[in-house]
């Protein structure tokens, strides 16, 4: 079904004839006829209009690997949804051709969100992820949706980058997230993203202490932030302001987009990450998008047993017992 859906934005103000955003941190000033940075906040006259509402560009079911998640639910599917825009602006993006659209040109499907619950539910998936764009500016469609989905489990694949009451309302929502920390430095998030740095870790902090499962990605760029300096202030931040158990997923670059220059991520790189992350007392430690054996499967942080086994997108859990290694009972962070 399709269709013109007018949403009123869910979190703003208006003050002298703007209207204040109060979404993401970047607070944008919209007047009437404008649209905020992510492209999707359109200033009407008497209101902002979440002008993506329910407007849907991808739609796949998704091994819940390829989220990346590792230790929610392995080997299940994931019903994998996402629009267009972004709240950031990075150079990088290895997603440009759905972030950087700002008007959904032309290329969506208008899903209702009982429509979207009702294909979830007829395809026999218990998990809905927000993914591919931002799943931030989507807001006031996760929220219907989850008003809707009982028995359905929401996740995000994110940028972090949300302001502290509507992450509330999603941390509310969702049972686990994928987190994208870019870098780990001030001068990188302003120089590539257009974003900052502090709100992404405030959102990773706050879903541990909302129980949400959180896992994170890294993307390795190299030169700009895979430095030793970078890399250990962010696995030093996870060991001891989160939890050493998060799952981190150190990710290859290939030039993309607007950065072109350099060269991509090699497997060397991303073994150097991984040590790195060992070092600093990291116990799942994953290396994406380039085949490196010693980077996809769980193993044992105490008897060394493999317990999760993945080849490409197939999954082998018999090493779990429930969500405990079969062979020494040790927890392993894993939602079964
Ligand atoms: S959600 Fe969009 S419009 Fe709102 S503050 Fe963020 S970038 Fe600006």
């Amino acid at each position: 079904m399709s269709g013109i859906v007018v949403k009123q934005a869910r979190h703003y103000r208006t003050v002298g004839g703007r209207h204040v955003c109060g979404l993401c941190p970047h607070g944008c000033r919209i007047l009437p006829g404008s649209r905020g940075i992510c492209g999707t906040r359109l200033g009407g006259e008497g209101a902002l209009v979440a002008d993506n509402y329910g407007k849907v560009v991808a739609m796949n079911i998704d091994p819940m690997e390829k989220k990346p998640l590792y230790h929610f639910r392995p080997g299940e599917l994931v019903m994998s949804v996402g629009g267009y825009g972004c709240n950031m602006d990075c150079l990088h993006c290895q997603n440009h051709s759905l972030s950087t659209v700002r008007d959904g040109g032309g290329r969506h499907r208008t899903i209702p969100p009982q429509e979207l619950v009702g294909i979830c539910r007829s395809e026999g998936v218990r998990n809905l992820a927000f993914t591919y764009n931002e799943p931030t500016i989507w807001h006031e469609y996760v929220m219907d949706v989850h008003s809707l989905a009982d028995g359905l489990d929401l996740i995000y694949v994110s940028n972090g980058y949300i302001s502290p009451e509507p992450r509330k309302e999603v941390l509310d929502r969702i049972a686990a997230i994928n987190i994208d920390v870019k870098g780990f430095s001030e001068e990188f998030y302003r120089k590539v993203t257009n974003a900052h740095l502090a709100p992404v870790l405030e959102t990773a902090e706050a879903c541990l202490a909302a129980g949400v499962h959180l896992e994170l990605t890294y993307l390795l760029i190299p030169g700009l932030n895979d430095d030793d300096t970078q890399l250990q202030d962010f696995c030093v931040w996870v060991a001891d302001v989160l939890d050493a158990h998060v799952p981190v997923h150190f990710s290859a670059f290939h030039r993309d987009h607007r950065m072109r220059d350099g060269r991509d991520t090699s497997a060397e790189d991303l073994l150097h990450a991984k040590k790195t992350a060992g070092e600093a007392g990291l116990k799942f430690v994953y290396l994406g998008n380039l085949p490196i054996k010693e980077g996809r499967d769980t193993v044992c942080p105490s008897c060394g047993a493999t317990v999760v086994t993945r080849t490409g997108y197939q999954t082998e859990t018999d090493g779990l017992d429930g969500g405990n290694c079969a062979a020494c009972g040790e927890q392993v962070n894993m939602r079964v």
